[in-house]
């Protein structure tokens, strides 16, 4: 019997789900991968069908737009994605940015902004990270002064998932630079005819090819006192913080989802694939090797599902989310890095999925918080 990597959350109803989000990956994005990837984004059609098709917010409440499903039809969507090496639409940065909006905004901005983020109208984005500020966000130079008209926002930002396609972003900002953390706050843009905001070049990275990654600039960028997350200011780093174990796990599982796709990909490689009068699945390196890697998804699973469970409980803690982005993100890079070798000359190449795995996995222990960062937060938790 092959081995089956079964999650312990799955129902039949979230089984016909994957099934629609397999056709739209399958129809639509995977044709479109190739071209997505030459250009440096995916373009806004695909994320508005995404949206069309109920794909986006699908963990917000149908109220504000959502498809009212909750976070395992997110890790549904997200591993598919993962497994096939999908990663032109950062939908995570989506949801996560949602989430933010879901959690901490005030009724009138879930009422303004959700619908449309959930139709693909307005791609999310989440600008933290400056060129002087990345892992130490209490350095972030970013300024929004108070003015009679609302906000006056300066500063810039870099490596910003989706940067190209957004319609609106979360800038984290100082409101008050004598404050410390509680001079932070996260502020709205809407991006479309905003006077003084820029978006750079598309940047030009090791892997994810599809994803748009931008700096921004903003210069003297006005925003009205509403869209102000939450409708206070200060507020912004503990906004930041309390949704952390969502986006933290978001990384892990993904990583474990695409583990599983490496693996499948590699074990129908050795197969057909034949040196020495015989396959290359049939060396008991091979063997080995990949009964380590299949080992290593099945142990990884359990904890995953546990978090997945947990999540969907309300009781995922951000040390244990910090642990399966930790060691979703490091296990990832050492399977795929197996996984490679198998291939083989053609695992190098970039036209095999293998190739675009591995390059694509070595942000995965730097985003969302480095993988030493994952460590110092585990360690103040002993
Ligand atoms: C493709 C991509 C997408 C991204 N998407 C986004 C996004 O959408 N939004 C956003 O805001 N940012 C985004 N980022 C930025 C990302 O989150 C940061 O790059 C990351 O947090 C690290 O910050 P840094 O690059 O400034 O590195 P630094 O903070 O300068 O870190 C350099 C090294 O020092 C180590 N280090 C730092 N502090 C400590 C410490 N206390 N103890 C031990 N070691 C430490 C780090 O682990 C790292 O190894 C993205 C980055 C990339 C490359």
């Amino acid at each position: 019997m092959p081995i089956e990597f079964r999650r312990s959350w799955i129902t039949p109803e979230l089984e016909s789900f994957r099934s629609t989000v397999v056709r739209f990956l399958e129809d639509e994005m995977l044709p479109q991968d190739e071209a997505a990837r030459q250009r440096g984004h995916v373009g806004h059609e695909i994320w508005r069908r995404a949206g069309e098709l109920g794909l986006l917010c699908i963990d917000i409440p149908e109220v504000w737009g959502g498809a009212g499903g909750d976070f395992r039809h997110e890790a549904v969507l997200c591993e598919e994605m993962a497994r096939r090496g999908l990663t032109g639409m950062s939908i995570s940065v989506h949801s996560i940015v949602a989430h933010y909006i879901l959690n901490h905004g005030t009724e009138a901005q879930k009422q303004r902004y959700l619908p449309r983020m959930a139709r693909g109208e307005w791609v999310g984005a989440i600008a933290m990270t400056e060129p002087g500020a990345g892992s130490d966000l209490q350095g972030v130079r970013t300024r929004a002064e108070r003015s009679e008209a609302g906000y006056l926002i300066n500063g810039s930002k870099t490596f910003i998932s989706n940067g190209h396609l957004a319609g609106l972003v979360l800038v984290v900002a100082k409101t008050d630079p004598a404050l410390g953390a509680k001079g932070i706050s996260i502020l709205i843009v809407e991006t479309e005819n905003c006077p003084g905001y820029q978006v750079g070049r598309v940047l030009d990275k090791i892997g994810l090819k599809a994803q748009d990654t931008a700096e921004l600039f903003l210069d003297q960028v006005r925003v009205p006192e509403e869209r102000l997350l939450g409708g206070r200011e200060g507020l912004g780093f503990a906004q930041l913080m309390s949704d952390l174990p969502y986006e933290r796990l978001i990384i892990g599982l993904a990583a474990l989802a695409a583990m599983e796709g490496a693996y499948e990909a590699t074990l129908a490689h050795v197969r057909q694939r034949r040196a020495f009068g015989q396959t290359v699945a049939d060396f008991q390196n091979t063997r080995f090797k990949l009964a380590e890697v299949a080992t290593e998804i099945q142990v990884g699973r359990a904890f995953i599902d546990r978090c997945v469970e947990d999540l969907v409980a309300g009781r995922l803690d951000t040390v244990t989310a910090s642990m399966a982005k930790l060691w979703g993100s490091e296990a990832q890079g050492r399977v795929i890095d197996t996984c490679l070798q198998l291939f083989g000359g053609y695992g190098y190449m970039n036209e095999f999925l293998i190739g675009r795995m591995y390059t694509d996995a070595r942000i995965q222990r730097i985003y969302g918080g480095t993988s030493e960062i994952m460590k110092e937060v585990i360690s103040r938790g002993m």
